[in-house]
């Protein structure tokens, strides 16, 4: 394994760093940094962790998780809903220390086996200060080797057998959203979020604010559309995504129209470098 996030700490905090939210009894949604992680489980020895947060977290993360499931807990699984610095952070620390597989959609696998790197960010693109940030940000990509696989096709999720994945490609192509029919649980990993992630001011306050996928590292805007429009016609009532906090009910279900509605409007950029107007 290789581990391209050591060393590479980033001192990027929100107001809700370090808060964690019982979303529903078993579904834990934990701040770290500026992203979301999410607990998915309801006892010590049946849990999933979604998401492995920030470059340099992994002890942050195993306390958060032994102080919600006990001492020397870990998790089945980890599920990746893409492989972009700030939700891989930690994978390969928490991999060595607890031997777990995790899964990820099948186009994310370069980017999880050192053999792509993503895009560069895109400083140039309109939005603000943490746009403008963003290419200090890691690209190269981790290698988890044998403990990496492809989630199975058949729309299954390993360890989380109420849950289904969907596929939402444009800020990742192999990003992934978890849906559960039962309670309409959604984990949107970034597909939308719920703050403007490109603005300093509004990550700090963690203002709530349906909004497209994080502007920087988008690379294809029409593809990011279709996939707010998928999860839309899901009907989440509840849904984590990977920045902002969680939402529900009637500003969920309005917020979702708005964004499918004014989605060129809203959320894809004036430019930019991953922008084409002229589609
Ligand atoms: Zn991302
Ligand atoms: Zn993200």
């Amino acid at each position: 394994m290789h581990d391209a996030m050591e060393n590479k700490f980033l001192p990027l905090y929100t107001i809700a760093s370090g808060v964690g939210v019982e979303v529903l009894p078993d579904l834990y949604s934990y701040t770290n940094q500026i992203v979301n992680i999410c607990l998915v489980g309801d006892s010590a020895d049946n849990f999933v962790l979604v998401d492995t947060g920030m470059p340099e977290s992994s002890e942050r993360l195993v306390r958060v998780i032994e102080e919600r499931f006990g001492e020397n807990s870990k998790p089945k699984a980890i599920i990746l809903t893409h492989g972009h610095f700030d939700h891989t952070g930690a994978v390969v620390d928490l991999v060595k220390k607890w031997g777990v597989n995790v899964y990820a959609h099948e186009k994310e696998l370069p980017f999880l086996t050192g053999k792509e790197s993503y895009p560069d960010p895109d400083g140039t693109v309109e939005g603000g200060l943490v746009a403008k940030m963003s290419p200090m940000f890691p690209t190269d990509p981790v290698d988890l080797g044998r403990f990496v696989e492809a989630l199975p096709p058949d729309g299954t999720v390993p360890d989380m057998p109420e849950w289904k994945w969907v596929h939402t490609p444009g800020h990742a192509p192999g990003q992934v959203a978890l849906f559960r029919e039962k309670d309409r649980a959604l984990i949107a990993g970034d597909t939308f979020v719920t703050v403007k992630q490109e603005s300093l001011y509004k990550v700090l306050t963690q203002e709530l604010e349906i909004n497209g996928p994080p502007r920087y590292l988008t690379t294809d805007w029409m593809a990011a559309w279709e996939s707010v429009k998928k999860v839309a016609a899901l009907h989440p009532s509840v849904a984590v995504t990977g920045h902002g906090v969680p939402v529900g009910g009637a500003e969920l279900k309005e917020g979702l129209e708005q964004l499918v509605r004014d989605f060129e409007k809203v959320a894809i950029p004036e430019f930019g470098k991953y922008v084409d107007r002229n589609h």
